[in-house]
């Protein structure tokens, strides 16, 4: 049985109201979409919704105690929490680089986890 429901597309600044019109995950249309990218933001959040994510992680004999880190493409949404978990065990040792690959291939999704800023050591 089709369901319609409220969705807001998080794809550019405009945030459309979208009308989404599904059964089970399946799209069936969309309204509200100013352009094309709306129809296949709803069907990514049917099928496959994924988020960019930051955080902080633990940096030793760092100038501060943590360092800000993001993941290198949208992650699986469903999976964030155990990402966060994953990045909660993590101890870099400075001189972090920015960039640099925090945790690598991220609970085996293919997606690394960067540093997203330096973070020199404490003495220098
Ligand atoms: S539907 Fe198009 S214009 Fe509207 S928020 Fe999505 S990407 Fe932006």
């Amino acid at each position: 049985m089709p369901i319609t429901e409220k969705m807001i597309c998080i794809t550019c600044p405009m945030g459309c109201s979208l009308e989404v019109t599904r059964e089970g995950q399946t799209l069936l249309s969309v309204d509200g979409n100013t352009c094309k990218r709306g129809e296949d933001y709803a069907r990514r959040e049917l099928t496959d919704p994924r988020r960019m994510a930051a955080t902080t992680v633990r940096v030793k004999d760092g100038i501060h105690p943590l360092v800000p880190v993001y993941t290198a493409s949208a992650f699986p949404k469903p999976r964030l929490f155990e990402l966060l978990e994953a990045l909660r065990q993590v101890e870099l040792e400075a001189p972090v680089a920015m960039d640099q690959i925090v945790l690598a291939n991220a609970l085996d999704t293919g997606i690394d986890i960067l540093a997203s800023r330096e973070m020199p050591r404490s003495s220098q």
